[in-house]
């Protein structure tokens, strides 16, 4: 055994370096993991059996186990733009090397295929016309989302393929950044018709509308979401359309401390006109019961009512009317009322009925409808026992709800409604050519002390997302040498089919179980969890828990899961009593919304029963709903070839310059950058068939032969060009390269043409 470099011709057979091997003797640095557990590269001073004296942290010196260090690269590998290059692959010169570039503001590196970036936390000056021009003219080649997204456009051309970008990462990471960054390259290099300045323009309305401040990042999308940017024939952008995934409800009535409701709300109450405020009779955002229950008001560095001009600007520019646009308005004032309605006890039995004051009349006057159907709405509930409809009043708790769940419902349908028209004046009479880039980000996998339904369906989110990832990097990849007659050292890859199948089998998955026990009348979190154990026990990516909780072992690690609330989130029930106000409403957006909520309801879907046992409304279940959207979503990138780009959080603290190791290790595992790492650098990332090979360097022969086949072109253009035989692969269709091989040849290309 030696240890491993860059000339080691069975390099690349291997994974990881076989780090037990190290020889310590022979370098004068190693990577020593201190017991903070963060990695310290230590100076060695002399090496004695089996212990070796190291020197670190400047002052300090230690006796070790030998075998307890990892060879450090050599200095002039510090800082390079791939980690596949790095001679030593271990976790701390993984982390070492992306360190060494953040420190320098080089937040983006490449991990083979995949974009690494790490949110810088403040502006940088790798952005702007320059930037963009010189990645257009490849003028630059550091890795950068310009490169990917040019990557993208070129690709798309040529091969015919439509393209995707996904964006990973975990809550604060940059996903959204990133993704803008890649929407202003396409709009800058790709753009002409105008139509690019209105997608652009789509960021701050959905923005405003669907993302808030939390604790993770001040500006957290709230929802998922897929814009797909289409090309015309002159391969120009000539439309988009956007689509959304599970946009987070419970935070328009509850938020905790610390943290704010969507941002809407604030610009409207700091930014709406003199003339606006008196229509909707509109207070501060201190008057307001759902924006006052997390006592912040305010984001530091953001002027909700600047913010607000900024956002009537964009709906002007997507064409959504004044009408309208005051529309949009009435609707968020009168959630916010509707958080102000209280109830009064009417008599002995509990029973309650909203106060007819100042909030209760506004809502309805901002609803369009009268201010006793609205008292009904919110204090009974009608049902259907042995055929007959059952008027149920409500009690205190009940009707809080009935009142909470129509504020969800409204800002819920507000929001999809705003796509909808968002997405009608980004595709209006546009030509297109049926090529398109698709730009995903979508919340990362997520592990919180306590996990409910939102978690598990962003998990299972994940799980689909790092399938589409495993797929896409190395088992198609796997599959394709195995068809070229490669001879390829079959490489292990994580595959997450099992944690899949433990959600999606049916009946005994846990989709199926979910769906089924919130259809089951009596059915409680408790019995949920309940038949969870008594039917996945067996399952190696199931544990039951006590209590109402279960874990999953997700590809990311283990996450425990809290039933409570799981069937009522999943219901999410508008009772019938509240769409029939909606639709009795004189304003235009109740009546869409509550047309748009009965449609529902007719789909062929499971039957959801109310908890007494009567039907009231039958509507897709939450997680059936978001399965549905996500197989969609998974079919779409399915036909696309995606570009990869994980995000990375260098600290919790939204500070620039700090990075904790611990966290970016954590990271960078849950989204498989250092699988790709060692994997890529095992392969033979870089293909091309042997007609386009002697096709594009053909001309560089010295003694060119017409008549010669592809094959045998191909074989003496790497000749002549001295391509040593590790570094390429030739099968029956294809020649296969290690990473950097077709650089070569494209500089001598591009010289000659
Ligand atoms: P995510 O969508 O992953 O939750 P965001 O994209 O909203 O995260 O980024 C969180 C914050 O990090 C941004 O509001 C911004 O302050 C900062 N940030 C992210 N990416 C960059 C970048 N490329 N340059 C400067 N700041 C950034
Ligand atoms: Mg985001």
């Amino acid at each position: 055994k030696s240890s491993i470099s860059h000339q080691d011709s069975d390099l690349h057979s291997r994974g990881w370096d076989d780090v037990s091997v190290y020889n310590a003797k022979k370098k004068n640095y190693a990577w020593f993991q201190a017991p903070d557990g963060n990695w310290e590269l230590a100076k060695i001073i002399s090496v004695t059996g089996t212990e070796s004296l190291i020197a670190f942290s400047e002052t300090k010196v230690l006796k070790v186990q030998s075998d307890c260090l990892l060879p450090a690269n050599p200095e002039i590998l510090d800082g390079i733009d791939d980690l596949i290059q790095l001679s030593y692959l271990s976790e701390p010169s993984v982390l070492y090397n992306l360190q060494y570039r953040y420190e320098r503001d080089m937040i983006y590196s490449k991990a083979g295929p995949v974009l690494v970036a790490i949110n810088p936390f403040k502006t940088i000056p790798l952005y702007g016309d320059d930037y963009m021009q010189a990645y257009k003219r490849k003028k630059i080649d550091s890795p950068h989302v310009y490169a990917i997204a040019d990557t993208a456009i070129r690709e798309m051309i040529r091969d015919e393929v439509n393209q995707s970008i996904v964006i990973n990462g975990e809550s604060g990471a940059g996903k959204t950044e990133t993704a803008k960054i890649a929407m202003q390259y396409l709009a800058a290099v790709r753009g002409g018709s105008g139509i690019e300045y209105e997608i652009l323009k789509t960021n701050p309305i959905l923005e405003g509308f669907g993302n808030a401040k939390t604790s993770r990042n001040d500006n957290s999308s709230r929802f998922g979401k897929l814009i797909e940017i289409h090309f015309s024939e002159n391969g120009r952008i000539a439309g988009a359309s956007i689509q959304t995934f599970l946009l987070e409800k419970s935070r328009v009535v509850q938020c905790t401390e610390g943290e704010r409701s969507y941002h809407s709300f604030y610009q409207l109450c700091a930014g709406a006109p003199p003339s606006l405020r008196e229509k909707l009779n509109l207070k501060s955002a201190h008057e307001y019961k759902y924006l006052q229950q997390s006592n912040c008001y305010t984001i530091s560095g953001v002027n909700d009512a600047e913010e607000f001009r900024i956002v009537v600007e964009a709906l002007d520019i997507v064409h959504v009317s004044k009408e309208d646009q005051e529309n949009v308005f009435s609707m968020l004032a009168a959630v916010l009322w509707l958080g102000n309605v209280t109830f009064q006890a009417v008599d002995d039995n509990n029973h309650v009925e909203p106060m007819i004051d100042e909030a209760l009349l506004t809502v309805a006057k901002l609803l369009g409808c009268e201010a006793e159907n609205l008292q009904t709405a919110l204090s009974t509930r009608k049902m259907i026992i042995m055929n007959e409809n059952i008027i149920k009043r409500l009690n205190l708790t009940q009707a809080m709800d009935s009142r909470d769940a129509l504020a969800k419902s409204i800002y819920s349908c507000l929001f999809d409604w705003l796509v909808e028209q968002i997405n009608k004046s980004l595709s209006a009479g546009k030509r297109l050519s049926g090529r398109s880039i698709s730009i995903l980000d979508i919340y990362g996998f997520e592990s919180f002390d306590v996990n409910s339904l939102e978690q598990f369906c962003i998990n299972y989110a994940n799980e689909r997302l790092q399938q589409h990832f495993n797929h896409h990097l190395f088992k198609l990849e796997q599959e394709e040498y195995i068809q070229d007659g490669i001879d390829w050292a079959k490489v292990d890859f994580e595959d997450n089919q099992a944690c899949l199948s433990l959600f999606e089998k049916k009946p005994l998955g846990l989709l199926s179980l979910l769906d089924e026990e919130t259809t089951f009348p009596n059915a409680t979190d408790m019995s949920f969890a309940n038949k969870l154990k008594q039917h996945l026990n067996d399952n190696p990516c199931f544990r039951g828990e006590r209590g109402k909780a279960f874990t999953v072992h997700h590809y990311a690690g283990e996450v425990k899961y809290d039933t409570t609330g799981f069937l009522e989130k999943n219901r999410d029930l508008l009772h019938s009593v509240a769409i029939q106000l909606l639709s009795s409403c004189t304003c235009k957006l109740p009546q869409i919304f509550a047309s748009s909520m009965l449609s529902l309801t007719e789909k062929p879907a499971v039957g959801l029963l109310n908890k007494s046992g009567g039907a009231d409304s039958q509507k897709l279940s939450v997680t059936l709903k978001f399965k549905g959207q996500l197989f969609q979503l998974m079919q779409r990138l399915g036909n696309t070839r995606s570009h990869f780009i994980r995000c990375i959080k260098p600290n919790n603290s939204h500070a620039s310059g700090i990075y904790d190791q611990q966290l970016v290790l954590q990271q960078l595992k849950c989204c498989g950058v250092l699988e790709v790492v060692r994997i890529s650098r095992s392969g033979f990332p870089t293909r091309m068939t042997h007609q386009k090979f002697a096709r594009r360097y053909g001309f560089l022969l010295l003694d060119h032969v017409a008549s010669q086949d592809p094959l045998s072109a191909s074989v003496a253009i790497l000749q002549q060009f001295n391509i040593l035989p590790e570094m390429y692969q030739v099968g029956y269709t294809k020649l296969f390269f290690r990473t950097g091989q077709i650089g070569k040849l494209e500089d001598t290309r591009n010289r000659t043409l």
